[in-house]
């Protein structure tokens, strides 16, 4: 009998910061290095030393692009890891994309606050000297007794699963997991003989609507924005959400299911990504890639305008209504979003639509809770456009979703440890697989460990 240490050391507690330590005998590998988001303390919290030594790491494994599960990897490299890092091809594509991303907005924020960011352009390409791609189901041997294997989570292009084979048993950590069927995605890859699962848990108490009806609502939305002229205006992720979005619309379009509106996608790194997409087709669902086939290229349409230079940006405002503006950041915590707000807030005829996930403390959280006048560049903006929450277009499961991935596996599985949601997210999916399936399930804190027998 082998024994494994499990340490939480962040993304319990919180739906953010996503880093699990796995120490086995003679090795030491980390399950993601992401940042923790959304609170007032963080920027402190991501620069704190790390809880372990990075130096005596030997690998590190990442479930997905996100900065949640990625943003700390330079800085731990910074700090004296020089490890392997293994992704997917695409999380790989993605990862480079979106950390010269954070990279000018940590200096921006630094030269504000006049501070050190976090790390600089040299760690980064340390980081990415370091980094190795695996495909999914191929096999990385850390050493005779342990051995990894990626499996598809379908949450967002490239994202993985991490299944852990030790001795004799096997440990799977979710990272986040799709909300299949996903109109590009393939499905959340089934998996079994799970002993030990680590289970992300962001809508472990939420419902999410149908695809159909969220596609219903979409159109409607658009008709109603067409009709009364006004100005629909989405803040978005700029990853899988995007290309989502776009899909969506360009499915409308092309079924003439709505009229011809001005649309335009505001945001450089959304742009870059969904050209990562398109490079990356083998790894999008059989229909998808049938799309693309025929000729037809799912993420464009006309009268859809990729706006990446800050005059082209600035020239929307002049495009008369209606129109559609996508733009970052998802959670309207910066980005070209804010000047779209700002224009279009105070106007009740104008729509602001959320379909993202908004962390608590975000201004995107504020305004999703209903509050009538916010702060953007110092200046007090009245909201009064409309508000719309369409969840169904969430990258996430939802409560139920969540339930049947674990009643999938729930024969061999000995104990699973719900992560990665806000507290009372985590503890209702917990007692409900605790209730409905007899497992013996645990809601870890940040800096807990157990011991697991493997
Ligand atoms: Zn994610």
């Amino acid at each position: 009998m082998k024994k494994a240490k499990l340490t939480f050391v962040g993304g319990a507690g919180g739906p953010t910061g996503s880093n699990f330590l796995f120490e086995t005998e003679d090795k030491k590998i980390l399950i993601d290095c992401g940042m923790t988001q959304g609170g007032e303390g963080d920027e402190a919290t991501n620069k704190e030393p790390f809880a372990y030594d990075p130096a005596s790491i030997d690998t590190l494994f990442v479930t997905h692009a996100h900065l949640d599960h990625i943003g700390r990897i330079p800085f731990l490299v910074k700090s004296g890891f020089r490890g392997k890092i293994y992704s997917t091809p695409p999380t790989r594509d993605i990862v480079e994309l979106t950390f010269s991303d954070a990279l000018s907005i940590m200096d921006h924020e630094a030269q504000k606050k006049q501070t050190e960011p976090m790390y600089t352009p040299e760690d980064v390409r340390q980081t990415l000297t370091l980094w190795q791609t695996a495909d999914y189901h191929e096999e990385i041997k850390v050493a005779d007794d342990l051995t990894i294997t990626l499996r598809d989570a379908g949450h967002v292009l490239g994202s993985a699963m991490i299944e852990v084979k030790y001795g004799s048993k096997k440990m799977l950590f979710t990272g986040d997991l799709g909300n299949s069927p996903s109109p590009l995605l393939k499905d959340t890859e089934n998996v079994s003989g799970i002993d030990y699962l680590l289970m992300e848990s962001v809508y472990g108490d939420r419902e999410h609507e149908k695809m159909d009806e969220r596609r219903n609502l979409l159109t409607d939305l658009i008709k109603k924005t067409i009709k009364e002229k006004g100005v629909l205006i989405v803040p978005i992720f700029s990853l899988e959400r995007t290309q989502v979005l776009l899909y969506e619309i360009n499915e409308l379009v092309e079924k003439n299911e709505i009229d011809s509106i001005p649309v335009f996608l505001d945001s450089p790194l959304g742009i870059k990504i969904t050209d990562v997409y398109e490079r990356n087709r083998k790894y999008l669902n059989e229909t998808a890639q049938s799309q693309f086939k025929h000729g037809d290229d799912i993420f464009k349409f006309p009268r859809l305008k990729f706006t990446t230079d800050v005059m082209d940006s600035k020239a929307i405002h002049g495009i008369p209504p209606p129109k559609i503006v996508i733009a970052g950041s998802g959670m309207s915590n910066g980005g070209r979003i804010l000047h779209h707000e700002k224009d279009y807030l105070p106007n009740p005829n104008n729509t602001l639509l959320l379909i993202g996930y908004q962390a608590a403390g975000t201004p995107g959280r504020r305004i999703q809770d209903g509050e009538k006048k916010i702060k953007i560049y110092g200046e007090e903006v009245n909201v009064n456009a409309h508000i719309v929450v369409i969840n169904g277009y969430s990258a996430h499961r939802d409560t139920n979703g969540l339930f049947d991935f674990v009643e999938g596996m729930k024969d061999d599985v000995q104990k699973v440890f719900v992560v990665m949601g806000e507290p009372k997210a985590s503890l209702f999916l917990s007692q409900r697989i605790h209730d409905y399936l007899g497992l013996k399930s645990f809601v870890p804190k940040n800096g807990e460990s157990v011991t697991l027998e493997f």
